[in-house]
């Protein structure tokens, strides 16, 4: 057997122990390990020197017993139907998980966006969703932003479908520019959830809160939001780090004062009265919650056992390998899943779709508060499950979200059978 295991192989490994676990259905569990489609498109361009390129994309939808498909769209040079597939399968359990009305699905278009100009990224995107038409749309499925793509790629997808239907159709996206139908909120929803699972781990763990030592790393979307929001909340954000590497200050960091100087230098490090320190350094860094929110495969068993933190949060999608997540369950260190921890993006996304579809705008309050509800909810059914089947809150998720989705395959029945 291979040494590194890709996500597909994880995906269906977590979908057998889950399907054993909860005693599934053979035919139930054969339906789970393949999406119900898959959809590959050549996606043909005019470039701005006048010639054509052509790129590949697909859409991989996974399960829509509990409602409409929904997942990201990503733009990267590595994306294969294999990843998409397994990241499709994740949103299916993570969205039943958050306990919104989705299914789940994924896209990706195999390019370099950062070799193509603004407007062939346009020609690209609005081309890739004609290829979809047939396939996308705000009952059957409900592309949102991923790695690489963003609000203004959400926007001409939305263009373009409104456009073929004759009349504006905002809820066919999420994750759109406010002066178009998006949610407030939207943007750091993913960190806000992040948060508020440290929160709630914090108190079983008897962890105090505020002034909690927190490290994350990778400073974007994710991981910045996820700072401020917990420097917000009273902790002490202790290192943070990016790709260039990261920073360490015991006393505490300032994340706005962190996001100015990257903004000005370009990246986190050198920053006045800080260490500079490795993004290993980083993860084996003294505090008591690490947020991992940059890539996958991060930690792994040649670092699980330096961990020093008590709780991980998982906002990046798999920064943990199932290696490392034996070592560190075996070192009694928390973690909170990235199906469960990173769930506030899509339950905000799903806000987004509801205010659209009843054509309302909800107050910034009023999403966060919502959101709060749900991620809450979220955190406890995950963790009673942990406790009633003595197993860690990675496999408590999957029994939660596998459960739920087999249930409604049952409910609903097979037909043509
Ligand atoms: P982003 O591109 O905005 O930020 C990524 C950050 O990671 C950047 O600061 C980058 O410099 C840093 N980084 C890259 N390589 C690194 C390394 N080796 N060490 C440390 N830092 C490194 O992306 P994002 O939207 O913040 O997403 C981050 C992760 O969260 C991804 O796994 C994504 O799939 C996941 N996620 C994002 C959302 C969302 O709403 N944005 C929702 C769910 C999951």
């Amino acid at each position: 057997m291979a040494e590194i295991q890709t996500a597909h192989q994880v995906a269906l490994e977590q979908l057998r122990t889950t399907a054993e676990r909860l005693n599934l259905e053979p035919g139930i569990h054969e339906m789970l390990k393949q999406p119900k489609r898959s959809l590959i498109v050549s996606i043909a361009i005019q470039t701005d020197d006048d010639n054509l390129r052509v790129f590949t994309g697909c859409r991989v939808q996974h399960n829509d017993a509990r409602g409409p498909f929904k997942g990201g769209i990503r733009y990267h040079p590595n994306v294969t139907l294999a990843e998409v597939t397994a990241l499709a399968m994740w949103m299916t359990w993570k969205c039943a998980i958050a306990d919104i009305p989705y299914g789940g699905a994924k896209g990706g278009v195999c390019c370099n966006p950062k070799k193509l100009s603004t407007s062939e990224l346009q020609r690209l995107t609005r081309r890739y969703t004609t290829l979809l038409l047939d396939f996308i749309g705000p009952y059957r499925d409900v592309p949102a932003p991923d790695v690489y793509t963003d609000a203004q790629t959400m926007a001409w997808i939305m263009d373009t479908y409104s456009q073929f239907k004759g009349y504006s159709v905002p809820e066919c996206v999420t994750g759109k520019p406010l002066s178009i139908g998006g949610s407030e909120g939207r943007a750091e929803a993913t960190s806000r959830g992040v948060v508020l699972c440290a929160k709630e781990a914090a108190k079983l763990l008897g962890i105090q809160f505020r002034g909690a030592q927190v490290a994350v790393q990778g400073y974007g979307n994710v991981g910045s939001n996820a700072a401020k929001i917990a420097h917000e909340m009273g902790c002490n954000i202790v290192a943070v780090s990016d790709s260039k590497g990261g920073i360490y200050c015991p006393k505490g960091l300032n994340p706005d004062k962190v996001e100015e100087h990257k903004t000005n230098a370009g990246s986190v490090t050198d920053l006045e009265a800080c260490d500079n320190i490795t993004n290993e350094e980083l993860l084996e860094i003294e505090c008591d919650i690490l947020i991992p929110a940059a890539l996958e495969s991060q930690i792994t068993k040649a670092n699980a056992g330096q961990v020093k933190a008590k709780l991980i949060v998982e906002g990046a999608n798999g920064p943990v390998t199932p290696d490392a997540d034996q070592i560190l369950h075996g070192n009694n260190v928390f973690l909170i899943p990235d199906i469960l921890a990173n769930s506030g993006g899509v339950t905000a996304s799903y806000f987004e779709w509801v205010q659209n579809l009843t054509r309302e705008h909800w107050t910034l309050e009023e999403v966060n508060q919502r959101l709060e509800h749900k991620i809450v909810r979220a955190f406890n059914d995950v963790s009673r499950i942990s406790g009633e089947e003595a197993t860690d809150m990675r496999t408590a998720a999957l029994i939660l979200g596998v459960g739920r989705v087999s249930e409604a395959m049952k409910t609903r029945g097979l037909w043509p059978q």
